[in-house]
């Protein structure tokens, strides 16, 4: 599903350059369950990037379900991102003004679906998180946790091949965490592929691959042999 080939990625900085990704060259398959750990400046958010499609590499090739994504232009990236990747962040990203459900059915506007159909569809989502109740709650109406599944939910409403969640629990507190984690596992259950980035080694834990980059590079990439499992 995700293949990139001696990939690095170079910023430039006036006179300054800095090589945040040197040559990586990780291979995922679909329904892996992924985390991505590693000291800050170490290139995780870099590399997240240019998996979701936000960014492409200096030099190497990104292959994205078996298209080369490296040299595409903004507007083929932005088609890309929208079709294949759900994207869960740290602080949630919701509209403010908007219900959950508003929040949920935003990608399917995009994806050129009828007003009827996307909210039968973000629906169908919300309740899969365990939120159907709260379909018209705007977001400071919700908890943490509760906003966190408004994004996971609108995370999958567009069927993408892969969940890339930047540190999804770094805002939320223990119980909260174990919570979200349980839905992640549940999902990957389901089938879906999921990335993460942690700084917390009880949450990679919960992944079936830990995957840990220092100054660029892959240090260690391993199969998580004590899968937590939620009770
Ligand atoms: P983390 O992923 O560790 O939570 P960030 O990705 O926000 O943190 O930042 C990691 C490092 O990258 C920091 O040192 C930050 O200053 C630097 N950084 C991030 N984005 C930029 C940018 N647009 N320009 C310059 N430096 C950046
Ligand atoms: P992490 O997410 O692991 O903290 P990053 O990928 O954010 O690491 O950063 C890797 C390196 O690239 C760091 O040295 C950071 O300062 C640098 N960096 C990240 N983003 C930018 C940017 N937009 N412009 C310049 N330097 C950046």
């Amino acid at each position: 599903m995700i293949e990139t080939h001696d990939i690095s990625k170079v910023y430039k900085m006036g006179s300054q350059t800095v090589e945040a990704l040197k040559t990586i060259s990780i291979s995922i398959d679909k329904g892996e369950y992924v985390a991505f750990m590693g000291p800050s400046g170490s290139g995780k958010s870099t590399l997240m990037n240019i998996i979701g499609c936000l960014d492409t590499p200096t030099n190497g090739a990104y292959i994205l379900n078996n298209q080369n994504v490296s040299d595409l232009t903004e507007n083929e990236l932005a088609e890309i991102r929208n079709k294949e990747i759900g994207f869960v962040f740290q602080t949630f990203n919701l509209l403010p003004r908007a219900s959950s459900l508003e929040n949920v059915a935003l990608p399917l506007i995009y994806a050129g679906y009828k007003k009827s159909e996307r909210e039968e569809i973000a629906m169908e989502a919300l309740n899969n998180v365990g939120l159907g109740t709260r379909y018209d709650h705007k977001p400071n109406e919700l908890s943490g946790g509760q906003r966190q599944r408004v994004a996971i939910a609108r995370a999958l409403v567009n069927n993408p091949s892969i969940i890339l969640a930047d540190e999804p629990t770094g805002n939320l507190d223990t119980k909260t965490s174990y919570d979200i984690m349980e839905l992640f596992q549940q999902l990957h259950d389901k089938g879906n592929s999921i990335i993460m980035v942690t700084h917390e080694d009880d949450i990679a834990h919960y992944a079936h691959r830990i995957i840990r980059l220092r100054d660029g590079v892959v240090e260690t990439d391993v199969i998580n042999e004590n899968v937590t499992r939620p009770e």
